[in-house]
């Protein structure tokens, strides 16, 4: 069989949507061109970026009011866009710290202006989401930012926190898609694409209409959001082959029943991980489990020194990719939509039988 892939990003997709992208690769629907030839001001690729918004839009119901923008340059590059969009130069935005991404995020912020740390579990090492009560917001900031689950740390909210009329932005790289979100609750939710939604190097931008502009900064023009929404995210060509591939992505999650149905293989997939991890006392997994992540699933063995061998005897297994993050050490399995609940049922039985005969 096919190995399991764990990797964080770029990540597994959909056996189906890489089945119908190498079968439509060289003639989409009899043109005889690829997408990948073809005009993005041409009817043809218009169209699916419009079936493709079309889907995102049903698939996490957004309303009217916000924007869905597909650009270049993944996350990192919203860090920037975003603070230089919405972040005005006598002004200030508050930005939760819950790990290594919104460190990131932060320390990207603060390029362009004055960013409040308005809440850290830094102290916890970052193990849990500080709790709401202690967060010190500042009601006239430009806007609130978290990163809705920490990729590296296996952090996740679980509920979206009330941060009163502030407009709330989400980075939701690695969650994206893997429920339903309450669109109305965020004035931007962003990401990159390669965990749930497609190929490196595109990012999602969903925002309220009334935000772009209030900024009002000197950017690059394919920087701002205002002047992208305008344009239907083509001031210049997008990355058509990955929205394609994004598109089809989409349209696998409308086939299986949408967003809800997707919650409800993710919350097993990570129940079964998380059940087998806390039943030893081999393995440990550091989070609070209230935070625990759905999505990314870092954990230790009792004894550091036959990692090496944990994961020789993973791959041999087929099962891929579970040696953590450089910073953290240790290993991760990454669960995103398109692991199947087999890959992870390989994985505790391999977990088991690991531990039966080295522990
Ligand atoms: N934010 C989160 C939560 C991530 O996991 C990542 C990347 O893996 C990023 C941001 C950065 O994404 P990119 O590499 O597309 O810039």
């Amino acid at each position: 069989r096919k190995p399991f892939n764990f990797s964080a990003g770029p990540a597994v997709l959909p056996e189906a949507v890489l089945a119908r992208a190498a079968s439509e690769m060289s003639d989409w629907h009899g043109t005889g061109m690829s997408v990948m030839e073809m005009s993005h001001r041409g009817k043809d690729y218009m169209g699916i970026q419009a079936q493709a918004e079309a889907d995102l839009r049903e698939l996490l119901n957004i309303p009217s009011g916000y924007r869905v923008l597909f650009l270049a340059g993944g996350a990192t590059l919203q860090f920037a866009a975003l603070a230089l969009n919405l972040l005005p130069e006598d002004g200030s935005a508050d930005y939760i710290d819950t790990g290594i991404w919104s460190s990131k995020a932060i320390g990207e912020a603060q390029r362009f202006g004055t960013v409040r740390v308005a809440a850290s579990s830094k102290d916890s090492g970052y193990t849990r989401v500080p709790d709401r009560n202690d967060w010190n917001l500042d009601p006239n900031a430009a806007y609130v930012h978290l990163c809705g689950n920490e990729t590296i740390g296996g952090v996740e909210f679980h509920d979206t926190p009330d941060v009163g009329r502030v407009p709330l932005v989400v980075d939701a790289s690695s969650h994206i898609l893997s429920r339903p979100m309450d669109v109305r609750r965020y004035g931007m939710i962003y990401g990159g694409a390669q965990k749930n939604i497609g190929p490196a190097g595109l990012s999602l931008v969903i925002i309220r209409e009334d935000l772009p502009g209030r900024a009002r900064r000197a950017m690059p023009s394919i920087l701002d959001y205002g002047k992208q929404a305008e344009n239907d995210s083509m001031i210049n060509t997008p990355p058509t082959y990955a929205i394609y591939l994004a598109g089809l992505v989409f349209q696998w999650l409308k086939d299986l029943g949408g967003l809800t149905e997707m919650a409800r293989r993710n919350e097993a997939k990570a129940r079964l991980l998380y059940d087998a991890l806390d039943a030893s006392s081999f393995y440990s997994n550091p989070v609070a489990p209230e935070n625990r992540s759905w999505m990314n699933v870092p954990f230790t063995l009792a004894d550091a020194s036959l990692d090496a061998e944990f994961l020789k005897g993973a791959e041999a297994r087929g099962l891929m990719n579970l040696k953590g993050h450089r910073s953290v050490g240790g290993m991760r399995a990454s669960i995103y939509n398109a692991m199947p609940l087999e890959g992870v049922q390989a994985l505790v039985d391999y977990l088991k039988e690991f531990e039966r005969t080295r522990a």
